[in-house]
C-alpha cells in the first residue's frame, strides 16, 4: 500500500509556546522503515517542556509526539504487515557507546527519541524503523493502546524497584505515570499502596480507581508512617519530581527500603543524603524503558488485567492540539490527553 497523497495535516511546534496546524509533506520511507497512519498520540511532560522551549535537545520546527498508536500503512520489507495496529518504542540509540554495547540501549549515552530529535506522530502519518513497531491485538481498544508508552515507563519503574509481593508502596504524584505505576505495582502483588497527590481532582481519580490516598491537607510522611507502624514504605516511587517531595523521600521510606526516581527533575534539589545513607536505603534511577518493558506493557494491555478503560482519557482532534496541551498541562481529572488526526472521520 502506498499513500496517494503528497501532503498531510500536522501540528508543528514552530516557536516557544506556538503550535501551528498546517500541511506538511508526507514523510519519505527509508529502507527498513514503515509508514504508520497515526490513530492516537499521547502528550506528556516532555512535550510540555518542548512546547515551552526548555527541552535541552528539541529544536523548532518539530512535529512532536512519541507516545504513538497507529496502523501500518506502508509496511517495510520485514516487520508488521500493512493493516497491523502497532505501538512504538520511540527510542533512537547509537549502538556503539558502552551502555549500548552492554545491552542497555535505553540508557544510551547519545539517546534520542522520535518526537523530540526526529519527527513524531502529531500528524496524519509518521515514518518509523520497522524495529520500533510492536504489534498489538486488534481486540484492545485503541485508546488503551494509546497508554502503552507511559505504561512501559511504569513497568520499568516497578521492575527497577525490585518490589516483592506483599511489600508496601508509597507513590508521590497521581498523574498518568503515578497511577499506572500504582496499577502495575498492584498487579505485581504489592501490599498496601498509598498515593500522595496535591491536586484534589487527581487525588479523586486515584480514589475512584480504589487506591488509598493521603487525604487533602494531611501530611504524606505522617500518613505513611502511621499506616506502617512508624516504619515507612518498603518502596517509594517519586513520580512527582517536585522539590517538596525530594525533601521528604528519606522520611517516607523504611530503613533498608528503596526509593525509585521516576519523575524528571529539571534542576538539582535538596535531598537528605545522610538520612538515606544511615538508613541504608537504595535509590534507583529510571529512564524510559527497555524493549522487554514495552513488550510487557503490551502483554498487560492484551490481557486486560489492569482494566485501563477505567482511566479518564480525553481525545482531541489534531487541529485542536494547542487546546489539548492546555488540558493536559492543567493537572485536571482527565488523566491522559490523546490527540487523533482522524477523530473528525470517526465522528462523521
Ligand atoms: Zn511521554
Ligand atoms: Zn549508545
Amino acid at each position: 500500500m502506498t499513500v496517494a497523497q503528497d501532503v498531510m495535516p500536522a501540528a508543528v511546534w514552530t516557536a516557544t509556546d506556538t503550535i501551528e496546524f498546517r500541511d506538511v509533506p508526507v514523510p519519505a520511507i527509508p529502507k527498513d522503515w514503515a509508514l504508520v497512519r497515526v490513530e492516537y498520540t499521547g502528550v506528556c511532560g516532555t512535550d510540555f517542556s518542548i512546547l515551552h522551549g526548555t527541552h535541552p535537545r528539541a529544536k523548532a520546527p518539530l512535529i512532536m509526539g512519541h507516545e504513538i498508536t497507529g496502523i501500518v500503512e506502508t509496511a517495510g520489507a520485514t516487520g508488521p504487515a500493512a493493516g497491523t495496529r502497532v505501538t512504538v518504542e520511540p527510542l533512537i540509540s547509537c549502538g556503539t557507546c558502552v551502555p549500548c554495547r552492554n545491552g542497555n540501549s535505553h540508557v544510551c549515552q547519545n539517546l534520542k527519541l522520535f518526537g523530540i530529535d526526529q519527527p513524531g506522530s502529531l500528524a496524519q502519518f509518521v515514518a518509523l524503523p520497522v524495529s520500533s513497531l510492536i504489534p498489538v491485538s486488534a481486540d484492545v481498544p485503541a485508546t488503551e493502546v494509546g497508554l502503552a508508552e507511559p505504561l512501559a515507563v511504569a513497568v520499568h519503574a516497578v521492575s527497577r524497584s525490585g518490589l516483592t509481593p506483599g511489600e508496601s508502596v508509597m507513590i508521590f504524584g497521581a498523574g498518568p505515570i503515578g497511577i499506572l505505576t500504582a496499577l502495575v505495582a498492584q498487579n505485581a502483588g504489592a501490599g498496601r499502596i498509598l498515593i500522595s497527590e496535591p491536586s484534589e481532582e487527581r487525588r479523586l481519580v486515584a480514589e475512584e480507581l480504589g487506591f488509598e490516598t493521603v487525604r487533602a491537607g494531611a501530611d504524606p510522611v505522617e500518613t505513611i508512617r502511621s499506616t506502617t507502624g512508624d516504619a515507612g514504605a518498603d518502596v517509594v516511587f517519586d513520580s512527582a519530581a517536585h522539590p517538596a517531595v525530594a525533601a521528604v523521600l528519606a522520611k517516607a521510606v523504611r530503613i533498608r527500603g528503596t526509593v525509585v526516581l521516576v519523575g524528571v527533575y529539571k534542576k538539582p534539589v535538596e535531598v537528605d543524603l545522610q538520612a538515606l545513607a544511615f538508613a541504608e536505603n537504595t535509590v534507583v534511577g529510571v529512564r524510559v524503558y527497555t524493549r522487554a518493558d514495552v513488550e510487557k506493557a503490551v502483554d498487560l494491555l492484551e490481557s486486560g488485567v489492569l482494566q485501563l478503560g477505567r482511566l479518564p482519557v480525553e481525545v482531541f482532534d489534531l487541529a485542536r492540539t494547542t487546546e489539548a496541551f492546555d488540558k493536559a498541562m492543567s493537572a485536571s481529572g482527565i488523566l491522559k490527553v490523546l490527540i487523533s488526526p482522524s477523530s473528525e472521520e470517526v465522528r462523521s
